[in-house]
């Protein structure tokens, strides 16, 4: 398999090896590769969306012309698409008035509302070992600026919460994390959407 990280901003190459780590410690043949070109993309099984800064990430990829074939093969192929952080926030269909504002073209993919940079100044970066749906030990998380997710309605289903917010969901396909799994060491995530492919 080949997943692709869409490499326009952000900590991507912190993308790359973990999913190319995750792929080699379960058995899984494959490479991953940075996603700049519609070339690139046509030739991925598989998606993440980095943390960075979600308006930016997001005016790349209309430029490069990246945007519109993500929301098709992610709708009419069924492509698994990981988002962390930023990657989170476009994935979501609603972003609130902060992406509004900076007129964020959302992919709009998952039926949720985040709240960006939800955590506010005081807790800009932090750390935390949240419950996940389906883990048997905690999950050690590592928000920056992070999102919350507001609320998750139709198909999709909330996995981790961070005092009361949403902080983790999936819907089928897709994956959402408020946090950043990619730094954490941890890819038990990973190995889930890795298994999606
Ligand atoms: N706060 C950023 C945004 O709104 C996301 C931060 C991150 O990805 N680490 O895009």
């Amino acid at each position: 398999m080949r997943v692709g990280v869409i490499g326009v901003q952000g900590d991507v190459s912190e993308h790359v090896e973990a999913v190319a780590r995750a792929m080699h410690d379960a058995g899984k043949a494959g490479d991953a590769i940075a996603v700049r070109r519609r070339e690139e993309l046509d030739r991925v099984d598989a998606l993440t969306i980095p943390g960075g800064e979600s308006t930016t990430i997001s005016k790349l990829l209309v430029k490069l012309g990246l945007f519109d074939d993500i929301v098709r093969r992610a709708t009419a192929e069924a492509m698994p698409i990981m988002g962390t952080c930023a990657g989170c926030i476009l994935l979501a269909k609603d972003a609130g008035i902060q992406a509004d504002k900076t007129k964020t073209k959302l992919l709009g993919l998952m039926d949720m509302a985040v709240d960006r940079n939800a955590f506010g100044r005081q807790r800009e970066s932090f750390e935390a070992d949240i419950e996940v749906e389906g883990l048997d030990t905690p999950f050690h998380s590592i928000f920056i600026r992070a999102p919350a997710i507001l609320r998750a309605w139709g198909d999709c289903t909330p996995l981790a919460r961070y005092k009361d917010r949403i902080v983790l969901a999936r819907q089928n396909n897709l994956i959402g994390a408020a946090f950043h799994p990619e730094l954490s060491g941890d890819l038990r995530i990973h190995r889930w959407f890795l298994d999606l492919v």
